[in-house]
């Protein structure tokens, strides 16, 4: 049972085995916090405390399901079962779903996320007669969200002349209004948000002393990874859940600090030694994970950040081969090298392809990846950019099942009530909203009682609305019998969704139909899964409840062999053998909209940071030299944080002029690399060597530099090549006029065409170079 301490360290066994009392790890990436946490829970279990009195909060559910695995294999599975963890959301969810009545909720409440809670916001800004320019639907949702998580209610707001104030400077004098509409119609439709899920839990443990207590009794010991990034809602549930016993264990990293912009408050790390008595404060310092070359290159750039805490990080591991930082031409180029380098990188060492991950900056970016890893075909997983359940099919299928537990949801109705069309328009839409507005009930009330109250509608869409309302109740009958699988499967047919894609007909209605498929898949695997498990039925609620919570990460089940593209914020505390940090770029990363105060861009160069520190044996990093933002082709600098890296650490691969990658294309056929091709010293012509870090004068020099443009354009040979040019085909040439096509011959880069031009009689051209237009 021991055996396991001895996979600690003598610094991370310390705090694993204080078993009472408030304590603190503070260190830097990789050096073992979360597992930390794994073993302190392990212990803890092991030393007799019960698995129902553990709390341990993470970033991730993914994250959470690791650590549980990993204790279940020291203290045994059933031990671990009923341990509870999970991020926020997920756990407070769950009690919030056995105390909502103390609030006025129902306990089947729906969880609105984010697209949800943006409808709404939009459809009451036009409800009001608002300006959507000036009243940007985006921007309010994030305001609200924000008051929310610093716990300003709708009357603190009213209260706070200076919000009132700077809302009204900001020429949104009715902001608080919107909240107020926003809040109550969130209460009426029976939803929470997923700030309120954080809110709530507040205002049910301030305003309920016998819950809190409830609750503080059961989580006896309460553990947080990711301290750094709690908010002030986050904090003060921990806080007051952790005020009885103070067993209160929290792990994190100042320099890993990344979402401020969310409102994550650094002050709850640098404050922690107040707001308890008695603190232990443990540091640790070596990194396990990566390699010295990259572990002093990120000392290097944490370096320059002014406001930080005093950390060591040092590794015994090797140090490694040097960050190979590449400048390609655009992002198409910047795609191919990250595909090839992945390529050659699994040829030459036999690696599977989740040892390598692609990160950015934003989400945008990774179209130009795909396409590479696509062309190559490398299988690759996207993270955070449209979640599988937010499809708009899925989204649809999972409207009517919310609609089922919870008829009151208005996003849920709203979205279905005419899809598939059944000729309930948009005007009855409005007039059941204001309806429902004036006598203070849900939508579906409304339609359940028109026969008593005077809507002005037809007595056709009468019909049609009680058919609708009909047609839910049914399912409603079912799911009282029936488990999740088999109602959806109903639901799915029944309404219709089905056959409306099936009449489609287009490969996108086919992939939508699949994606639909595999929705049934997914809620029949849950089902079973759940009967398995005692204290749970596989109904529909749950996997409501599971669907709402799931982040991209979750839905990793590390089944198939993929490699992973995120954006930087979603890579904390993941690691991978090979990262590719792409787009280092001035503007890009660090982000234009945070270069205004010294505070933001040393949030931007945290994050980097935590970027560099996420790889285990090779880093990369790539800039362009001009890169498309807002549909315009502008110039890019390389990033500041490329040059803040301490140039020993560093390795500049030199392009090849013309078709710059040539060399690894040879490799990918022939499977062996020419290294001295790779790091070819010879410069591009007219820019200066890049054997070394370049110094100031030549990056400037080198940012002049554009590509030699070829006589046609890229795009044009590549169309030409690509297009399926036939014998009749009518095209124009710049010089020779308008032809027809008589004959095609030879394949790829040597097809040529034999064209009979009106006025130049024939000629035969070479289609990679011919400056052909088709008509
Ligand atoms: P981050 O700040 O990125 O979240 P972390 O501090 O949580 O990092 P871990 O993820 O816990 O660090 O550990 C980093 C890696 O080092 C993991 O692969 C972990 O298994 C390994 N590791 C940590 N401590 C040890 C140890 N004592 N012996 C061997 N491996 C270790
Ligand atoms: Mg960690």
């Amino acid at each position: 049972m021991e055996e396991y301490l001895a996979e600690l360290n003598d610094a991370q066994r310390a705090p694993v085995l204080q078993k009472d009392g408030p304590m603190i790890v503070i260190a830097g990436a990789g050096s073992g916090k979360t597992r930390v946490l794994t073993y302190r829970i392990a212990y803890l279990m092991h030393q007799g405390v019960d698995s129902f009195n553990i709390l341990s909060l993470t970033f991730t559910n993914k994250a959470a399901r690791e650590m549980k695995k990993r204790i279940a294999s020291i203290v045994g599975p059933s031990e671990a079962k009923n341990l509870w963890m999970g991020t926020f959301h997920s756990i407070f969810a769950k009690i919030l779903r056995f105390e909502a009545d103390k609030l006025g909720y129902p306990s089947n409440f729906t969880i609105y996320d984010t697209q949800d809670s943006q409808r709404l916001i939009a459809s009451i800004i036009k409800e009001m007669g608002l300006d959507k320019d000036i009243y940007k639907y985006k921007q309010v949702y994030s305001r609200i969200s924000s008051y929310k998580n610093s716990l300003i209610t709708v009357k603190a707001y009213f209260q706070n002349a200076e919000l009132v104030e700077a809302d009204a400077m900001a020429k949104r004098p009715r902001m608080g209004e919107i909240y107020q509409n926003y809040v109550e119609r969130c209460f009426k439709a029976g939803a929470m948000d997923f700030d309120d899920l954080l809110l709530k839990t507040n205002e049910l443990l301030n305003r309920f002393p016998d819950v809190l207590a409830k609750y503080q009794n059961r989580f006896r010991y309460i553990l947080v990874d990711e301290y750094q990034d709690t908010n002030h809602s986050q904090y003060l549930i921990v806080r007051a859940l952790s005020d009885k016993f103070q067993n209160i264990c929290v792990v994190g990293d100042d320099a890993q600090s990344i979402y401020a912009f969310r409102g994550a408050n650094i002050n709850n790390i640098l404050n922690f030694q107040r707001d308890y008595d008695d603190v232990q404060q443990y540091r640790l310092e070596q990194n396990y994970r990566s390699t010295k070359n990259i572990v002093e290159a990120a000392n290097s750039i944490i370096d320059k950040n002014k406001t930080k805490l005093d950390k060591v990080v040092w590794t015994a591991n090797d140090p490694g081969p040097k960050i190979i930082v590449n400048r390609l031409l655009t992002d198409g180029d910047e795609g191919r090298f990250v595909a090839s380098s992945i390529f050659e990188n699994q040829m030459q060492h036999q690696l599977p392809n989740g040892d390598f991950a692609v990160l950015y900056r934003t989400n945008a970016q990774s179209r130009a990846i795909e396409d590479a890893l696509r062309k190559r075909d490398i299988k690759y997983r996207i993270y955070g950019g449209l979640s599988f359940y937010q499809r708009k099919e899925i989204k649809d299928v999972l409207a009517y099942l919310r609609l089922i537990i919870n008829p009151k949801d208005e996003e849920a109705l709203k979205r279905v009530i005419n899809y598939p069309a059944r000729g309930i328009g948009a005007t009855t839409v409005d007039k059941l909203i204001v309806a429902a507005n004036h006598y203070d009930r849900s939508i579906f009330e409304v339609i359940e009682n028109l026969d008593r109250i005077n809507l002005k509608i037809n007595s056709g869409t009468k019909t049609r609305l009680q058919n609708f309302m009909t047609m839910i109740k049914s399912f409603q009958v079912t799911n009282q019998t029936s488990d999740a699988f088999v109602l959806a499967e109903m639901v799915a047919k029944k309404t219709g969704l089905l056959q409306e894609l099936k009449k489609d007909g287009t490969p996108e209605g086919i992939a939508r139909i699949e994606n639909i498929e595999e929705l049934l898949n997914g809620i029949r695997d849950f089902v079973e899964g759940q009967k398995e498990l005692a204290d749970e039925t596989g109904s529909l609620a749950e996997f409501l409840e599971d669907v709402a919570l799931a982040t991209d990460l979750d839905q990793d089940t590390g089944d198939d062999d993929r490699v992973a593209l995120m954006t930087i914020h979603l890579a904390k505390g993941l690691e991978f053998p090979h990262v590719y940090i792409v787009g280092m770029e001035e503007d890009l990363f660090p982000s234009g909209m945070s270069m205004n105060t010294r505070s933001e861009l040393e949030e931007e160069r945290r994050l980097f940071y935590v970027a560099l520190t996420r790889a285990e044996k090779q880093a990369y990093l790539t800039y362009t030299q001009s890169r498309y933002r807002w549909g315009k082709l502008v110039d890019a600098e390389p990033s500041r944080f490329i040059e803040e890296i301490d140039d020993q650490y560093l390795e500049y691969l030199t392009p090849v002029e013309g078709y710059r990658y040539k060399p690894l294309i040879d490799s990918d056929i022939f499977g062996e690399v020419d290294k001295s091709k790779l790091r070819l010293k010879k410069p591009v012509s007219g820019s200066p060597p890049l054997a070394h870090k370049p110094n100031e004068e030549q990056l400037r020099k080198l940012r002049k530099l554009r590509p030699t443009s070829d006589p046609v354009s890229n795009d044009t040979k590549t169309n030409l090549l690509d297009n399926n040019l036939i014998p009749g085909t009518a095209v124009e040439h710049m010089r020779f006029g308008r032809g027809k096509i008589l004959k095609i011959e030879g394949v790829g880069q040597d097809k040529k065409a034999e064209i009979h031009f009106e006025k130049g009689g024939i000629k035969k051209l070479l289609l990679r170079f011919a400056k052909l237009k088709v008509l």
